[in-house]
């Protein structure tokens, strides 16, 4: 059973059992860390982000599993999915021929931001799990590696993909008959494993497999406080100087933090372009059907109104919570965070922190909806007689969920409790 070791930074100085010292990387806290043992992790007394954990798998099962992907993926990428019978004539979807689809009939870019989370990031990230693995048996410190994996993982939308085909085969059903294909099988066995591999791998951990966190109480006093990498929340009490004289990190040899004002100005930034690509997002139509000839465009939220007309309530409730409440309150609640930076105020931390973790775990289902897109558009097909077809919305949206996501990973947290610190005025 996980056992939650919180140790304040007031522990005595001569106790044996710390093992390391490390800030927290969300409230800046100095915590001391325990050896822990397997299944235990060690969160922060502040604000409870865990700071280490043993309670996940080894790198090498976590390969065999990315390795079942690796072969199981080109099933699940490239063969047909769904099809449907349209008058006559079956039609089959696959993930790789909806990209493809949308990519040839005049929107690259949305088939891009499509290809880059259900094909490109999935197999990036089992690659590097499988080479990190390899890295590990050479005995290498495969510093890019990690770093890479740091960047990738958020953006690998297998479970997001699979809860599009849901919606997809409810959108299909007025217009023809479905069924599921064999290879769907393989889908959601990779969709499964990608989640599981998700769970159990830790980047942050994975760097402390490579490069053990070793900084001790002895090494640091009021004079040299001890550094904190934002990249790979390594804590240390000495950075290395490259070339150029730079301070870096010795771990992962970036530059270890970036100042609050430009921390700040890269989250308002990506904020203030997304909320600029949401307006056109949900003004513009998003998807066409034409029907001998007669060609319809739906917005985003007429395209909500006929799933409730059509009596289909909950996947009424998910479309509209993917892609019109939450890219929305997302913007709210980011532009939220960064006024009470601003203007200090001091509301409750523990909400302002838990409506941040919630922003940062929920964005990137807003990808939904451009992944349902692709599908009808490689499903629904025939010609003159009925045709799917994408509209200018969609790339605006896709743009619009990709920025708020950089937003939300950039926006330094720490920033929050430093106004929390300060004595309250009246
Ligand atoms: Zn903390
Ligand atoms: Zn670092």
């Amino acid at each position: 059973m996980p056992k939650n070791v919180p140790l304040s930074a007031a522990q005595p100085l001569s106790a044996p059992q710390i093992h390391h010292i490390a800030r927290c990387g969300e409230c800046d806290a100095l915590v001391s860390v325990q050896e822990l043992a397997r299944g235990e992790h060690a969160e922060c007394p502040r604000c409870h982000n865990d700071l280490q954990s043993k309670d996940r798998w080894s790198l090498k099962r976590c390969s065999i599993i990315a390795l079942a992907l690796l072969i199981l993926m080109p099933f699940a990428l490239n063969y047909p999915l769904l099809s449907v019978n349209l008058i006559g004539v079956s039609i089959d979807a696959s993930i790789w021929g909806g990209v493809w689809k949308m990519a040839t009939e005049g929107y690259p870019y949305s088939a891009f931001l499509i290809f880059l989370c259900a094909v490109f990031m999935p197999i990036s990230f089992a690659i590097l799990v499988i080479l990190l693995q390899l890295a590990k048996l050479m005995r290498q410190q495969p510093r890019n590696l990690l770093m890479a994996l740091d960047y990738i993982k958020p953006w690998v939308m297998f479970d997001v993909y699979l809860v599009a085909l849901g919606v997809t085969a409810f959108k299909v059903r007025d217009y023809a008959s479905l069924s599921f294909d064999i290879y769907l099988i393989a889908f959601l066995a990779t969709a499964l494993l990608t989640t599981l591999l998700f769970a159990k791998i830790n980047p942050k951990e994975l760097w402390n497999d490579f490069y053990p966190q070793h900084t001790k109480l002895a090494q640091i006093s009021a004079e040299n406080p001890p550094h904190f990498c934002v990249n790979c929340h390594y804590t240390f009490d000495r950075p290395v100087l490259d070339y150029k004289n730079i301070p870096r990190c010795p771990r992962c040899h970036q530059a270890p933090s970036r100042s609050p004002e430009i921390s700040l100005q890269q989250t308002w930034a990506a904020l203030l372009a997304g909320i600029v690509m949401i307006f056109p997002a949900n003004f513009y139509p998003i998807s066409y059907i034409s029907m001998n000839n007669i060609s319809t465009g739906d917005t985003l939220f007429s395209g909500v109104v006929s799933f409730v007309e059509m009596g289909s309530y909950f996947v009424a409730f998910v479309v509209f919570f993917a892609s019109i409440f939450v890219p929305i309150s997302k913007i709210g609640v980011m532009l939220y965070l960064l006024f009470s930076i601003h203007f200090n105020w001091q509301h409750s931390i523990k909400w302002q922190m838990r409506l941040f973790h919630i922003v940062h775990f929920v964005g990137r289902w807003s990808m939904l909806d451009l992944f349902v897109l692709a599908l009808m558009m490689s499903l629904v097909t025939r010609g003159q007689i009925i045709n799917f077809s994408v509209g200018p919305a969609a790339i605006y949206f896709g743009l619009s969920v990709f920025l708020t996501m950089i937003a939300t990973t950039t926006f330094d947290s720490r920033l929050l409790w430093k106004i929390y610190d300060k004595p309250k005025s009246n």
